[in-house]
């Protein structure tokens, strides 16, 4: 068999089916092998549950697989995602503490059903159906409108019924970014700002400005959706402020097939060898704090 240690590649947020990605972590870690990524953190929304079976396959592979999940987080009223990488997060009562937000999301998906309901006719069931072993989310709630012909795609779901503000949406629930960066301590680990790209630029500076505030550890520098400009100021500010500068693909499968494991679109989610090296050197090597 093929290893894939020491291949060059680092990627430090991917997606498997215990979220809303499409690989199961096995496959996921199989994909990841073949593309060269050697270092890789599974980093699924409000949830480690698809850690153990991804370090397993990682084992047999021969590629790093690092502990990681993406919270759901709030700075002031706005939601932002918030890496934690952490071996402790596997701790039982850490990982619980991970399910905090993953928990309140089915009470959510039910309210945004009753919604729906109401307003098409097209509820919870219809979206439970569309997301099939996929974790559910607005995404298939989208899916269900237009296989109902109620809309004629996915963007005209969002823009009439789902997106913040629209009838049918509901807000997701979140962790105060404090409590993030808690718990990655606790856990022995760091926290990170995943993607201050997605925010609109009126509001990042600020966000930034307050989550760094909060104590987080580090800026997601290099993700798929981050152009190079970005990328560059991001990486001035980490190093200004002395967190840590990361990267990865946000890679889910089939669920979004232009993003590549270890390179993102185009290259631009590609993580410098010493990045890797100062996170590692934030990681505790064994367990949560005392
Ligand atoms: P949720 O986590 O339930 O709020 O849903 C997030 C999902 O909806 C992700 O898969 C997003 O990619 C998708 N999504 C959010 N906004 C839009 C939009 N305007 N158009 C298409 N997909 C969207
Ligand atoms: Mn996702
Ligand atoms: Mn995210
Ligand atoms: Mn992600």
């Amino acid at each position: 068999m093929t290893s894939a240690r020491g291949a060059a590649l680092v990627d430090l947020h991917t997606h498997t089916v215990a979220s809303d990605g499409a690989d199961r972590p096995a496959e996921l870690v199989a994909a990841a092998a073949a593309a060269g990524v050697g270092v890789l953190a599974v980093t699924d929304h409000d949830t480690v549950a698809g850690v153990a079976e991804a370090r397993a396959a990682g084992r047999r592979l021969g590629v790093e697989v690092l502990t990681g999940c993406e919270l759901t987080a709030s700075v002031g009223d706005r939601v932002v995602h918030v890496l934690l990488y952490a071996e402790g997060l596997l701790e039982p009562d850490l990982a619980e503490g991970v399910e905090v937000a993953r928990r309140g999301r089915h009470e959510r998906n039910l309210a945004i059903g009753e919604r729906l309901e109401r307003l098409t006719g097209v509820g919870y069931g219809d979206a439970v159906e569309a997301a099939g072993a996929s974790t559910l989310s607005r995404a298939h709630f989208a899916k269900a409108l237009m296989a109902r012909g109620v809309v004629a795609d996915v963007a005209e779901a969002f823009d009439r019924y789902l997106s913040s503000g629209r009838p049918g949406y509901v807000p997701a629930p979140s962790v105060p970014v404090t409590d993030a960066v808690a718990l990655a301590a606790k856990a022995g680990g760091v926290a990170v700002l995943a993607h201050p790209g997605r925010l609109a630029e009126a509001e990042r500076d600020r966000v930034l400005g307050e989550a760094l505030e909060a104590g987080i550890d580090g800026i997601e520098v290099w993700h798929s959706q981050h152009d190079a400009g970005l990328r560059w100021s991001l990486a001035e500010l980490a190093e200004r402020r002395g967190v840590l500068a990361t990267g990865g693909s946000d890679y889910h499968g089939r669920h979004k097939p232009a993003v590549q494991l270890g390179t993102g679109l185009d290259g631009n989610a590609a993580v410098l060898t010493g990045c890797l090296d100062a996170l590692r050197g934030r990681l505790a090597s064994e367990g949560p704090a005392a």
